[in-house]
């Protein structure tokens, strides 16, 4: 059997002719930036929030950036991150003229509230946390250092549409959330694409002036913006996609409780908590994360009987990027960059399929 860790032919097959289709009316119509299929899909993802604005825009890097800025974040101020982060997270500080500071990471690979409370100096302006794989952080501890400390809160939820802690969805415990719909995000476009989240008017007009060169009313231009907008093709194919999303969540957290449910006992493995660990957080498994003491070796195991894996940011925590000479304290992020992987988990995958990779992975193991 042959399980790709990602299959993107798949994911297009899935409802072929209904992209198709999609796609005919938009370019029929030569409706391409800013039009109603756009309109249509920021409606719907508030609605689906229980947010007051979506606003789509090119990719979840330039969220991100747009969120820094709607957040008052600039030149003079350090903004915390976690270690366990894809480079975009302090890319994105970096860009709007502030410091990326790393904090150190938990086993379950969410930001570890006690290392952000070290990094904290007189310069921190903000908490950005990382809602990794679809989990998210401790948010009861981040939020009573922010309000502590008092700093702003903005999440990188680029991998947790669709997660909520206590209620809240991810996105929403700043002013400003971000997502991506990189294709092999849970909800994911045929391209580049992201979203920013709001329920402050301010903050909305702010980012829907931004993502558009800065123009604002009658194309009065008040400030430097960006060509930062979600195209309407794109808009078009998530706003299709938006309405069985629950459902291909349902199945993501299936497959999570099918591998614990295989994977538990095995003595060399430290696995995500499963999908009902606990009853504050429900995770939307972006991605299966474990840990493995012989890394190296299961995945070239793996490998040979057809099962892809990966290792995300291809095995570097962020402030092993030594060029970048970023400030970090991460003991425990170096140790797990030995040991963390991804098992594959999508969708489309079936339960054999995934008892086939945990049969393998317990073989390798016996
Ligand atoms: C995908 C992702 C982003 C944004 O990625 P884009 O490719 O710019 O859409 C940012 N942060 C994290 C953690 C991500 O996984």
């Amino acid at each position: 059997m042959q399980v790709p860790f990602f299959n993107y032919p798949a994911i297009y097959a899935e409802d072929g002719d209904g992209y198709l289709d999609t796609i005919r009316g938009v370019l029929e119509r030569g409706a391409f930036i800013m039009q109603k299929e756009l309109a249509d899909f920021e409606a719907n993802l508030a609605a689906y929030l229980g947010c007051k604005h979506a606003i789509g825009v090119a990719d979840g890097t330039a969220a991100l950036i747009m969120a820094l800025r709607a957040s008052g974040i600039g030149s003079g101020d350090e903004v915390i991150v976690s270690s366990h982060t894809f480079i975009a997270t302090a890319a994105a500080v970096h860009h709007v003229g502030a410091v990326p500071v790393i904090a150190d990471c938990l086993p379950d690979s969410m930001i570890d509230p006690d290392s952000v409370r070290r990094m904290i100096t007189p310069q921190t302006s903000a908490i950005m946390p990382t809602q990794l794989n679809g989990r998210t952080c401790d948010m009861t501890a981040l939020s009573a250092i922010a309000d502590e400390h008092d700093l702003l809160m903005v999440e990188d939820s680029c991998q947790a549409l669709g997660a909520r802690y206590d209620g809240t969805p991810a996105g929403l415990f700043g002013k400003v959330g971000s997502y991506s719909f990189y294709p092999a995000k849970t909800l994911g476009c045929f391209g580049d694409g992201g979203a920013v989240v709001t329920d402050d008017d301010e903050a909305a007009a702010f980012i829907r002036q931004l993502r558009d060169h800065g123009r604002g009313e009658g194309g009065k231009v008040t400030m430097f913006g960006h060509n930062g907008r979600l195209d309407n093709v794109q808009a078009a194919i998530l706003d299709r996609k938006l309405a069985r999303y629950d459902r291909a969540i349902g199945r993501r957290r299936a497959i999570a409780s099918l591998y614990n449910e295989r994977l538990k006992d095995v003595a060399e493995l430290t696995l995500p908590p499963a999908p009902d660990a606990d009853n504050v957080r429900f995770d939307i498994f972006q991605n299966y994360e474990i840990q493995a003491e012989r890394r190296d070796d299961l995945r070239q195991f793996l490998a040979q009987n057809g099962v892809g894996t990966i290792c995300q940011w291809g095995g570097w925590m962020l402030h092993q990027f030594d060029d970048l000479a970023l400030r970090a304290d991460a003991p425990y992020a170096e140790q797990m960059s030995k040991r963390y992987m991804m098992l594959p988990l999508h969708h489309l995958l079936t339960d054999d399929e995934i008892n086939y990779v945990a049969d393998k992975v317990i073989e390798f193991h016996r």
